[in-house]
């Protein structure tokens, strides 16, 4: 998180929980301030190695638009490799219709299945919706057709 090549953007300091901190979800990091990281030589492995699809897409020959960047589109897209899927994590504070058009093109453009994250809820490509409890440890899924509950499943299997 927080690398130059950033520019102004800090949104992976505020959306995602920092564990080893104790960060919750949808907070800013008490060790951001101003778009830098207060405690940048020493900040988690977590924050060290996270790079968002828009600052990865700036290295290779099919950059993201300067206008998708995270702190401009109130979104991070980010790859799970391990899953095969991509997961848009949304800034709750500006969920509205266009960040949701943004996220729907982006869906339609990007071959891999996308989650769409916003505040505790997780939306499925197959229209199940997630919820994300507060400690980030438990995730129950819900079949929203048959307003059922289908089960708990760890975070690590979609996080
Ligand atoms: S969300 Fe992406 S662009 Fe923004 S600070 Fe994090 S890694 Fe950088
Ligand atoms: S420790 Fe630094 S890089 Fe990590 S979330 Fe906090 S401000 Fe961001």
């Amino acid at each position: 998180m927080l690398e130059n090549k950033c520019g102004t953007c800090s949104l992976c300091c505020k959306l995602p929980p920092v564990h080893s901190l104790k960060k919750p979800r949808n907070k800013w990091c008490q060790f951001c301030a101003k778009g830098s990281c207060g405690i940048y030589d020493t900040r988690p492995e977590e924050c060290h190695t996270f790079e968002c699809l828009w600052l990865a897409s700036q290295k290779s020959p099919y950059p993201m638009r300067e206008d998708d960047r995270p702190d401009r589109a109130h979104v991070y897209l980010e790859a799970k490799e391990k899953d095969g899927c991509v997961v848009a994590m949304c800034d709750p504070d500006y969920w509205n219709e266009r960040t949701m058009q943004r996220v729907t093109e982006w869906a339609g453009k990007i071959a891999a299945p996308m989650f769409v994250v916003v505040a505790n809820r997780m939306y499925g490509p197959d229209g199940r919706v997630y919820m994300v409890m507060d400690d980030g440890r438990v995730v129950t899924t819900v079949d929203m057709e048959q307003k059922v509950e289908l089960g708990s499943v760890k975070p690590e299997d979609i996080n």
